[in-house]
């Protein structure tokens, strides 16, 4: 790529994931034909909403608060942690409004292959919270074969503690993101939930 100005804003968009060369360029082209207040606006929306966004010290979901919505939401404190692998899955599970506990976000799932070890997951952390309040922690990360793995590694921990340890049933569809499956499906997967 040739390092003029249009240049340049496609290679910074292809760094995103989901664009690819063609539609970088497309879009450069595009914020270029702009009305520069737009543009303006745009880029200090990307920059603020980047600064105002950090990770709640509890449950490692994102904040622009304290503390996250959930954490500091009382009646959420029901017994229940459910773990997923990051911020966006815990988002999902939010939209279908039935699942009334609270959240931990790994920051990812085990994956010997890329080099990603219990140490690199926000697991000493969630161990830390398992005190005399937890009844249940419901583990959600995909039903994949490192989601998989990170569940077994998680229940063989957390069971000696006497915490009930649950896995999300299979509605979910192999490999398929959290993230894209439905409410209904979601829901049904929660409720169908197995012990560990
Ligand atoms: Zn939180």
């Amino acid at each position: 790529m040739s390092n003029d100005a249009i240049s340049r804003i496609a290679l910074e968009l292809s760094r995103l994931p989901g664009i690819g060369r063609k539609s970088a360029q497309r879009l450069a082209y595009h914020i270029v034909s702009m009305p520069e207040e737009d543009v303006r606006t745009l880029a200090s929306t990307l920059w603020n909403g980047r600064k105002a966004v950090r990770f709640c010290p509890v449950c490692f979901n994102y904040t622009e608060e304290e503390q996250c919505a959930v954490c500091s939401d009382e009646t959420r404190h029901n017994g229940q942690i459910c773990v997923v692998r990051e911020p966006r899955d815990a988002a999902a599970i939010e939209r279908m409004h039935d699942y009334r506990g609270l959240y931990h976000v790994l920051g990812g799932t085990l994956s010997p292959m890329n080099g990603i070890g219990p140490d690199d997951l926000r697991i000493r952390e969630l161990l830390q919270r398992l005190d005399d309040s937890i009844n249940e922690v419901i583990i959600a990360t995909n039903p994949d074969i490192e989601g998989e793995a990170t569940a077994a590694y998680l229940a063989r921990l957390i069971k000696p503690l006497g915490i009930r340890v649950t896995r999300i049933a299979h509605g979910v569809p192999i490999g398929g993101d959290l993230e894209y499956t439905d409410e209904v499906t979601l829901s049904k997967a929660l409720e169908g939930r197995r012990e560990m």
